[in-house]
């Protein structure tokens, strides 16, 4: 994960503010830092880095991150799910419960990725300010459907993402309700339960990693991952828009539940946070303006995986384990790291811009 840029008060001259306005290179690209190594993994410890890293917007923890899923898997179960907490409901596969799940994920994916779009890209509420890209979604681009990138991501986040989101939810119910699935009652495992979340967001990254790294092999590529690359420039939609193929391997955080015991809200949030977070991890802006005239902000940094999409060949990994460093494709955004990831490649040297790309 990058580093955080502090949000800067009122009294702080916005003068001084690198949003972008007048460092962009010739191809309207924004650099904002050089990537630093990312918490929790960096030694000695930084307390306060490590702490921000935790809690400060989006936060490995809060409130963008584990715990908002925590939370909203909970409340899914409580008051959006068809037949629960009954699990012997789910024994039988039936269109009562099941069509409304569906319903449950599309709606679900509309507002929480839509509302992304409908700040940053819609409304425009702080124009290009703080944008990696310069550039808005292409509307004229024969590589999308309809000629639009928006909504032709759009249409494979709904139409295949939520459609296998779904359907992996579903089985897994019938399998938590046939009994096929090892099982943590909440109340009898309390300590378990809370155990076991606080693992699931490493567990989250580690498959993020393993699978991207997957799909970047030549013959998957090509069926399937080019698909969610042809989005150099991200929106919140470009997130989840993949190729079925992908989807089908993306949604198998699920997998642990097979030797883990669970509870349904685990599986819930192994399923809805790969659904819905990455339109925040695809946002394309480095900084929310939250209010103009004081000129307040919070750090959505994405700059990190957009390093992926400008480039192809680094950054695999999310935001709490540094394989990418580990395993040499990191990038920090410096002409050091441009021109090593060429020689990686075996590209000839070429001239980059001043800020790396
Ligand atoms: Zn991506
Ligand atoms: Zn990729």
């Amino acid at each position: 994960m990058a580093e955080r840029v502090a949000t800067r008060g009122p009294a702080e001259p916005a003068a001084r503010v690198d949003d972008g306005a007048t460092t962009r290179d010739a191809r309207g690209e924004w650099a904002p830092r050089v990537l630093q190594q990312g918490q929790p993994f960096v030694w000695p410890p930084q307390p306060k880095k490590l702490l921000r890293f935790l809690l400060g917007f989006p936060g490995f923890l809060w409130p963008f991150g584990a715990a908002f899923y925590y939370g909203l898997a909970a409340l899914t179960w409580r008051f959006l799910q068809p037949g629960a907490p009954d699990l012997t409901t789910f024994t039988e596969l039936r269109a009562g419960w099941i069509l409304p799940m569906y319903a449950r994920n599309v709606a679900l994916l509309l507002v929480l990725a839509g509302v992304w779009h409908v700040l940053l890209y819609w409304r425009r509420s702080q124009d290009t300010r703080f944008k990696y890209n310069k550039r808005w979604p292409s509307t004229r681009n024969k590589a999308f459907l309809f000629n639009s990138q928006t909504w032709d991501n759009m249409l494979w986040s709904i139409a295949s993402g939520a459609t296998v989101w779904t359907l992996y939810e579903v089985l897994l119910l019938w399998a938590y309700g046939r009994g096929l699935l090892p099982f943590a009652d909440l109340r009898a495992n309390p300590v378990w339960h809370v155990a076991f979340f606080a693992v699931l967001p490493f567990w989250h990254d580690l498959h993020f990693y393993v699978v991207h790294r997957i799909s970047h092999w030549k013959p998957l590529y090509k069926a399937a991952h080019y698909l969610h690359h042809r989005n150099t420039n991200v929106g919140p939609w470009s997130g989840l828009s993949m190729h079925p193929i992908e989807h089908l391997l993306y949604f198998t955080r699920w997998i642990i539940l097979l030797v883990v015991p669970s509870h349904p809200i685990h599986m819930l949030y192994l399923m809805q946070r790969p659904a819905i977070g990455p339109a925040l991890g695809h946002a394309g802006f480095d900084q929310l303006v939250l209010k103009k005239d004081t000129d307040k902000r919070i750090s959505i940094d994405n700059y990190f995986h957009y390093l992926h999409h400008r480039h192809f060949e680094c950054n695999y990994g999310a935001s709490s384990i540094p394989f990418d460093r580990w395993f040499g494709s990191f990038h920090d955004g410096t002409p050091e790291s441009y021109a090593r990831m060429r020689r990686k490649r075996k590209l000839p040297p070429e001239e980059a811009p001043a800020n790396g790309r």
